[in-house]
């Protein structure tokens, strides 16, 4: 069986047919979305997942979190990093303020001092088990030691708050997007932290969006902008002039923010500067995400799978069967409806659709498709063109048959009408009934020439063989000329012809073919008006035309048939059903004829009404070859 090209044009196929081109259009998509599926978009999708977190509006926090900072400020006024001594006030302080918990995110150990000051404040800290000290490390199973600093703080059991960086996987940015929750079962300091308000945290599986990578849990954080937590100059904690309450049942996380060392900071979605939040913010990014339990939920495979597809074989869709315009505006339109749904769903509900390659296959998709879609429709044009080209030489030759054979028949007509002429005339006689024959014949022989006439001037028209011989002449005179020639046959219908002739200036013309327009018109009206009726015949000037109108009274011409009487052959749907006889030339002629003499040629009419003709020529006549 041969299957079908699933370019073929669907609109005219039959229904099994149509759904088998889409049937392998589809499967085309597919094998172009598995093939996308392989690229590595990472860095892509990063930028976009960036640009969802730093364009989210809503940017509200637990509230639960104060951070103190250490700055440079405070280097001044303590000359040099606060010592053991100051800290153990301070904590004092603070401890005093009843906060859910405090953390150093500093080393500790580098405070300076004597010995007794920092056995106190190491006293301090291990007596209280929601004070914290954090360490960047996270030592192996067994290792576990190294959490412990040397004398006089080894009483205190630090714990694991290490930042990740994207430096191996996806983005390979540096910029830290994600938390670390466990590693090899031992739990992380934001998660500890967390629990004190949200307890179910505890258990990894209850975090919303985790993830296993390999001896760790992990999930994304839900970033907040920087600045976006309060906090503190440790200065004004050293000098009481902070309002010690705002630390009740809080977490107070104090750290460093010097600009000295690199560690102290992360690159964030926002912003890739070297100091773009420091690392207590992200502690307290991670908590807070934890707090709420919003970490970004990454799709699953098979959701992201079935966009990439539905795009793709939309795309197909739209390049093999659209306007190139109309497809691409529907393209463009499918994909920013598709990152506007995203960027949505990701405020919303932090939910994270893959939107890197979803967008590269529909234009991947549609651009690899377009030089099909243009072989074919270069294909079809071409056809196209050898069929046109076949059907105008039939035509020509049909047309040449015709003029030649009409000219054949024009002089055993002209013999009969001859020897019609002779019959008719005096000298012989003749009964009534073989007079009654003889004028039949007389009357279809001139009905034939005028008939062959016609035709001999169309077979002129197509080929361009019609010459204008111009003569300057009174329209009215071939006016009187036609009425006059037509007065029997519309005497036979006791049809009266009145004519309304304003005295005219000599116009530029040719005669005969004026003659054949006019005698068409009139003839027309005769012949199609029903007997007892009138017709007018006008002729006017109007600014720098002439203007002739023959109305009558007849069946007028249906609104639908208006712009087609002047077409060759055409012949009213009203008048094939009659006894009538016409060969559809006439107007067409009368408009090409008019037409050479620069003019124009209308019709009003409305259907049972009657109809009015009107031929206008200029006076003037530039361009005519006369
Ligand atoms: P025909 O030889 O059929 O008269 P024409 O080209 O002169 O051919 O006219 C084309 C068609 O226009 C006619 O067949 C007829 O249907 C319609 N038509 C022309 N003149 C009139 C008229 N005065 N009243 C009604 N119909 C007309």
């Amino acid at each position: 069986m041969k299957l079908p090209s699933p370019f073929e044009e669907i609109a005219n196929s039959s229904k099994p047919a149509q759904y088998r081109v889409y049937a392998i259009r589809a499967v085309l998509a597919m094998i172009m979305a598995a093939l996308i599926a392989q690229i590595n978009l990472d860095y892509l999708e990063s930028w976009l997942y960036d640009f969802r977190i730093r364009s989210e509006v809503l940017q509200r926090t637990s509230g639960k979190i104060e951070l103190v900072y250490i700055k440079p400020s405070t280097i001044q006024i303590f000359k040099g990093q606060p010592n053991a001594k100051d800290q153990s006030a301070i904590l004092h302080n603070l401890l005093a303020a009843e906060p859910r918990a405090i953390v150093y995110d500093f080393p500790i150990e580098q405070a300076q001092g004597s010995e007794e000051d920092k056995s106190e404040w190491a006293q301090l800290i291990s007596s209280h088990s929601n004070v914290f000290v954090a360490t960047p490390d996270t030592p192996l199973k067994g290792e576990e030691r190294s959490l412990y600093l040397p004398i006089p703080y080894d009483s205190i059991r630090m714990v694991s708050a290490p930042k990740t960086s994207d430096t191996i996987n996806f983005a390979k940015d540096r910029v830290t997007r994600r938390m670390l929750l466990s590693y090899q079962g031992a739990t992380m300091l934001p998660v500890t932290l967390a629990a004190l308000y949200n307890p179910e945290v505890q258990n990894p599986e209850n975090i919303r969006g985790h993830f296993d990578f390999y001896d760790t849990t992990q999930s994304f954080i839900d970033f907040r902008r920087p600045g976006s937590f309060p906090s503190e100059v440790f200065d004004d904690l050293a000098n009481g002039s902070v309002d010690w309450s705002r630390y009740k049942d809080k977490i107070v996380i104090i750290g460093t923010d010097l600009n000295t060392s690199e560690a102290d900071y992360i690159l964030t979605p926002y912003s890739r500067i070297p100091s773009a939040m420091t690392r207590i913010e992200m502690q307290a990014n991670m908590t807070d995400t934890l707090i709420r339990n919003s970490s970004p939920l990454r799709m699953p495979h098979y959701v992201n799978w079935i966009m990439l597809t539905l795009i793709s074989i939309l795309a197909i869709q739209i390049v093999l069967s659209m306007s190139p315009a109309m497809g691409l505006v529907i393209l463009v339109g499918t994909l920013f409806s598709f990152s506007a749904i995203s960027f949505a769903l990701f405020w919303l509900f932090g939910w994270w659709i893959t939107m890197a390659a979803p967008l590269l296959a529909g234009f991947l998709v549609y651009y690899f498709f377009i030089p099909y879609r243009l072989i074919i429709e270069n294909r079809r044009s071409w056809e196209y063109y050898q069929k046109n080209k076949l059907l105008s030489q039939v035509e020509e030759l049909k047309t040449n048959f015709i003029s030649m054979m009409s000219h054949d028949l024009k002089t055993p007509i002209a013999r009969i009408q001859g020897m019609t002429d002779v019959i008719l005339s005096d000298q012989v006689t003749l009964s009534p009934q073989q007079r009654e024959a003889v004028d039949t014949i007389k009357q279809s022989s001139d009905d034939l020439l005028k008939f062959i006439s016609s035709i001999l001037n169309y077979g002129k028209i197509q080929s361009e063989g019609v010459e204008l011989h111009m003569q300057t002449k009174d329209i009215n005179t071939i006016l009187q000329e036609v009425i006059r020639k037509h007065e029997f046959l519309a005497k036979v219908k006791r049809i009266q012809i009145v004519s309304e002739l304003e005295p005219l200036f000599p116009i530029r013309m040719d005669p005969d073919l004026m003659r054949q327009v006019l005698s068409n018109l009139v003839e027309n009206a005769i012949k199609y008006s029903p007997d007892d009726t009138k017709i007018l015949v006008t002729s006017e000037e109007k600014a720098d035309r002439v203007v002739i109108q023959v109305s009558d009274q007849g069946p007028g011409i249906p609104e639908d048939e208006l712009n087609n009487i002047f077409m060759k052959f055409f012949r009213s749907k009203n008048v094939k059903s009659t006894q009538i006889k016409g060969s559809g030339l006439g107007l067409y002629l009368a408009k090409y004829f008019t037409e050479l003499h620069k003019g124009k040629i209308f019709v009003e009419s409305k259907d049972g009404k009657g109809s009015t003709f009107t031929v206008e020529l200029p006076m003037e006549q530039g361009g005519v070859n006369a």
